[in-house]
């Protein structure tokens, strides 16, 4: 068995969250090259390195449909339920000023990075990215920015003109609308559709005071249930809405939701406002589908190698498993074929070759060892040195530092 990290591998003995079924998944360069039911003795060995897995499900590397890469290095802030973000942003600059010039001084790339692994981290291996393009170069996630990116109604002075403006380039729009409980937040969504005078596609993101109605002039809408509960104690009627236009799921950054996307699917679930394969293709097909990445979001030949593989835990179906797992169980996510994270357990299945660790570091995530790929004890360094008070997931091995993880 070589070293399996970058060529072509294959994994083995896997459950599909999708149907329970067991699989082995071969790899070549970027793409899966085979999808099989797992056979019951281990496979010949061949070209390709495997790794053999059990009791793990597999699912394709997520899609998160929104995040701020560059505000995740914030805590939460808040200081009471608001009838909207208009007066969440007023309050918080206000009262927790402080807090936000510290987060400011670190520099936006070294920011913009740990919000890159903040996704990674969670499993997603696509990222859509709310704010000015940040042009970043990464291979741990793939950070999407083909689309014309809009505040919100109340908050970006020229949405009409940037929305309207003839010569745009040929990508939906996508704004934050109806974040709110209060009237303003519901009107804002008429006014928004009324000036769509070109038609633009519109991706809405929150939705929270949408009418079904409404829901019909976007093309789709961004689900971030953590984020609504927090910031109005209240979240986007899904439900209705799904009748109308597709749905997809964003995690928000740490200024108002949790660090674990997790923790935001299980309270997605408990809405029981989509069935558990919708709010499943929230993140993978129907995300694949809206930005128009048709070799992402499920595993077939052909797709790109964006996998990622957790435990399951004794007795779960796969749906229930997939539901259920936290980051400390991720045990191996790969993104166009190359591993980006795996589990210490998983150390001397993948790491065979010599030297084959270098360029991975050791964290550890609720008493657990993950080898990511680049330095993320160095980039946590360099934050802390700016802002000591900024607050990571995870403790490193090097240094013992950190160690408290308040939304996990
Ligand atoms: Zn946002």
């Amino acid at each position: 068995m070589a070293c399996a990290l970058q060529k072509a591998m294959l994994l083995c003995n896997l459950i599909s969250v999708t149907d329970g079924r067991l699989v082995d998944i071969g790899t070549s360069g970027r793409y899966i090259t085979s999808v099989n039911p797992s056979s019951d003795r281990n496979p010949v060995q061949g070209p390709s390195p495997f790794i053999s897995f059990q009791d793990a499900i597999v699912f394709p590397g997520l899609i998160n449909s929104h995040d701020h890469l560059d505000f995740n290095s914030f805590p939460q802030l808040g200081n009471k339920i608001y009838p909207s973000y208009v007066a969440w942003g007023e309050d918080i600059h206000l009262q927790n000023k402080a807090e936000i010039e510290a987060v400011l001084k670190i520099p936006k790339a070294l920011r913009i990075q740990w919000g890159v692994y903040k996704n990674l981290l969670n499993g997603i291996t696509t990222v859509v990215n709310h704010g000015p393009k940040t042009n970043i170069e990464t291979d741990l996630v793939s950070v999407y920015e083909d689309c014309h990116v809009l505040h919100s109604v109340q908050l970006d002075k020229k949405w009409k003109l940037k929305l309207n403006f003839p010569f745009a380039k040929k990508q939906p729009f996508v704004i934050h609308v109806g974040e709110g409980t209060d009237e303003e937040a519901n009107k804002e969504i008429d006014r928004l559709i009324r000036w769509n005078i070109l038609n633009r596609k519109l991706i809405g993101i929150h939705a929270v005071a949408m009418t079904g109605q409404q829901a019909r002039h976007f093309k789709a809408l961004i689900w971030c249930p953590d984020s609504n509960y927090f910031l109005v104690g209240d979240t986007a009627p899904v439900k209705d809405l799904k009748q109308q236009t597709r749905i997809l799921f964003g995690t928000d950054s740490t200024v108002s939701a949790g660090w674990n996307l997790w923790n935001h699917l299980r309270l997605a679930r408990q809405e029981n406002q989509l069935t558990d394969a919708e709010l499943y293709a929230s993140l993978t097909t129907v995300a694949s589908e809206i930005w128009r990445l048709p070799k992402r979001g499920s595993i077939t030949t052909g797709q790109e190698a964006d996998l990622v593989v957790a435990e399951r835990k004794t007795g779960y179906s796969a749906m229930d498993a997939f539901y259920s797992v936290n980051p400390e169980e991720i045990l191996l996510v790969t993104r166009q074929g190359r591993i980006n994270l795996v589990d210490a357990r998983l150390e001397n299945a993948v790491f065979t070759a010599p030297g084959s660790r270098t360029g991975f570091s050791a964290i550890c995530i609720n008493g657990r060892t993950k080898y990511v790929r680049g330095d993320l004890p160095a980039l946590m360094k360099e934050m802390k040195r700016v802002h000591p008070g900024v607050v990571f997931p995870f403790y490193t091995e090097r240094t013992g530092e950190e160690g408290h993880a308040p939304s996990v």
